[in-house]
């Protein structure tokens, strides 16, 4: 009796505790790159406990779980994600999750309108960020998610990812003003991995990565033997390196072109697939789209 006693006592404490953390403690939510911390925070606000796992320059495609992470990511509520095989790493610590909801960004988008890819087990290219519109539908992807789990917060949420598209909105004009004062046979972009498919795809750009479209493989001597072949048939100007990807490949190319007696710049650093320094303009997801687009604009001109 007195055992049972116990037991009940321990179950009602339990309980209680429980009920307790829920109407006092905000939601935990877990992001893994800088571009859905940036997004979570703009919609979550002050309202949610927001941890992103990568930080500035980091490669999504080679990430791996800390154990610091995996203590983090057990203590979530929520986890967002990617996905389309992005974070290729963390799968399979998504996958022993149990109480977390794993919540995937690319759910919120039409697949068939993705851009195919052989090189992930998704079949699609992940780097859906480039494409604004696509964030914007995010953008509400992510205030419905947060608005269920906390419902007393709806308004609040709801609000915010209005007041967020339509900066969206404002980014995506502004920066077609800008392209436009490239002519279209300048819109050749470069780069050291194929992250920029959407982007291009958006902005009418015609997109050479050198490494393919994920940093896990690397590009060998004929990938740039052709590219630097490509660079002179079509006089491009300049190639750009990626904040996330190592210059040398870049580099290696530019020496290539260089070799036979072309000459082609190195206009600059994007940001591809991780956001700048936090706290600084290209820290933002709408910071690092401009960033990348004067970039880009200022070297091809
Ligand atoms: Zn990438």
């Amino acid at each position: 009796m007195k055992k049972h006693l116990l037991i009940l006592s321990l179950v009602v404490f339990t309980f209680s505790c429980k009920s307790e953390k829920k109407s006092n403690d905000k939601l935990n939510v877990i992001t893994t790159t800088t571009m859905i911390t940036d997004l979570v925070k703009n919609i979550g606000g002050g309202d949610i406990n927001l941890q992103g796992l990568m930080g500035s320059g980091v490669d999504p495609h080679l990430y791996k779980a800390s154990e610091g992470d995996v203590t983090k990511l057990a203590s979530a509520d929520i986890i967002f994600y990617n996905g389309l095989h992005l974070e290729g790493k963390l799968v399979e610590v998504f996958e022993k999750m149990k109480t977390q909801k794993t919540v995937a960004i690319s759910d919120a988008l039409d697949k068939s309108t993705l851009i195919g890819s052989e090189y992930f087990a998704s079949n699609y290219d992940p780097h859906i960020w480039f494409n604004i519109d696509y964030w914007i539908q995010a953008t509400h992807f992510v205030a419905n998610t947060l608005s269920e789990a906390v419902p007393e917060k709806r308004e609040a949420f709801q609000l915010n990812a209005a007041k967020y598209a339509e900066q969206l909105k404002n980014l995506k004009t502004n920066l077609t003003t800008t392209v436009n004062t490239l002519p279209k046979d300048k819109r050749i972009l470069v780069t050291a991995h194929d992250a920029f498919n959407y982007f291009g795809k958006a902005f009418g750009f015609e997109v050479v990565g050198l490494q393919g479209i994920s940093t896990a493989t690397e590009a060998g001597v004929q990938d740039v033997q052709k590219l630097s072949a490509f660079i002179i048939e079509n006089k491009v100007k300049a190639i750009f390196i990626e904040s996330s990807v190592p210059k040398r490949t870049i580099e290696a190319l530019q020496a290539a072109v260089n070799s036979k007696n072309h000459h082609v710049e190195i206009g600059g650093e994007l940001f591809s697939d991780a956001l700048g320094t936090s706290g600084t303009k290209e820290g933002t997801y709408i910071g690092m789209f401009e960033h990348n687009v004067n970039t880009i604009v200022n070297a091809l001109k």
